[in-house]
């Protein structure tokens, strides 16, 4: 089947991260047993009951996989008002459609490099990943890597990067934050404790912890740095009480190499400090979030590869991708695949024809480069 075919059956298919994937991942798992393929399904029921699935796809019964490829079967809900967004429809050599950039295009890709080849002559083990819930926090990957099905040695996490291979990715942790004093008369200030007051004192604090972190520098990344953000604050009830509660919410994106609590553990420093001197002040810190950032190395043979296909130099990503799963399973892994990012999760997401024919043309050469010699 044509991979202009493949793209048009996966994009028919309804997979927002909302809806069960059964139906995708049944569609996979035909296309992948009819290919020679072992495949083998892991499936839980989501926060709202739906089905999600995870499939993995083995050229061989091994524990001991040699290339992992990634795709994501969900993706993010599309305007009602788009009324092709279940149908592939092309234009200006671009293909329309939900999913079609993000990340449909490199399952189609990978779908038809596969097919091209006999799987059974492989000299080591291929393993195709599709994973549920990426969209909503790469969910469907962490749980893969929880069930460890196998290590991989080297892994290509599918993602619109333009074809340009990317090797590394900042961490994304997110903490709510509750400061809780006394209310009392505004009159009266005495009688109670402003949280607001503290809350205040608090994150003038974290700006320091933030200003800080910039002498951790990681040359690869714009900002080369852990931004810190609280992009959110709410608290007290009236102008004329005392705040007896104020909540934030603490957002960082840590650089490789940085613990993702390396940050809240600051904020926990700086709270005790505040606690010594005013005991009648609470703070709670919920750590809600913690992705790790993750890194493989310039000279990995799976960067040097996809350097000297794509004919591009290997960046860094500003998104969370399931590298990080991937590199829980064992592996050396690098974000790859057709279509740009800025298209993606916008109405009338498209991939370029030429880019997806290339995908299909490297991932082929990529199987054969790891897994054909033994
Ligand atoms: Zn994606």
């Amino acid at each position: 089947m044509s991979v202009e075919q493949t793209l048009r059956e996966l994009v028919a298919i309804d997979s927002v991260s909302a809806r069960s994937n059964t139906e995708i991942i049944s569609y996979l798992d035909d296309r992948c047993r009819a290919a020679g393929l072992l495949t083998q399904q892991f499936s839980h029921a989501d926060d709202n009951g739906e089905i999600k699935i995870n499939l993995t796809a083995r050229s061989e019964d091994s524990r001991d996989i040699e290339l992992a490829l990634v795709g994501h079967t969900d993706t993010v809900p599309y305007d009602p008002n788009w009324s092709d967004a279940l149908r592939l429809t092309l234009g200006d050599g671009k293909f329309f459609g939900r999913g079609a950039c993000d990340t449909k295009a490199f399952i189609a890709a990978l779908l038809t490099a596969v097919e091209a080849l006999d799987v059974r002559r492989l000299k080591k083990p291929l393993a195709l990943l599709f994973t549920a819930d990426e969209e909503i926090g790469c969910l469907g990957a962490k749980r893969l890597a929880d069930a460890n099905p196998f290590t991989a040695r080297y892994a290509i996490v599918g993602e619109p990067t333009a074809l340009r291979p990317l090797r590394a990715g900042k961490g994304y942790c997110v903490a709510e934050i509750t400061v809780r004093g006394q209310e009392a008369h505004s009159a009266y200030p005495q009688l109670g404790s402003s949280a607001i007051f503290y809350a205040a004192r608090l994150i003038k604090q974290i700006e320091e912890i933030s200003n800080s972190l910039k002498d951790d520098r990681h040359a690869d990344f714009d900002p080369p740095y852990t931004t810190i953000n609280i992009g959110v604050i709410s608290g007290g009830t009236a102008k004329n009480i005392i705040p007896g509660e104020c909540r934030f919410t603490l957002e960082w994106r840590p650089v490789p190499g940085q613990q993702t609590g390396h940050v809240v553990h600051l904020v926990e420093e700086a709270i005790s400090e505040f606690q010594r001197e005013h005991r009648n002040i609470e703070y709670k810190v919920d750590a809600a979030r913690a992705d790790e950032s993750f890194e493989t190395r310039k000279d990995s043979a799976i960067v040097q590869f996809l350097e000297q296909a794509s004919a591009q130099a290997a960046g860094t990503v500003a998104f969370g991708t399931e590298a990080p799963s991937m590199i829980a399973l064992g592996a050396e892994a690098a974000v790859f695949g057709p279509g740009d990012i800025r298209v993606a999760h916008r109405t009338g997401e498209f991939v370029p024809v030429d880019e997806l024919e290339k995908c299909v043309a490297i991932l082929g050469r990529a199987i054969d480069h790891f897994c054909s010699k033994s």
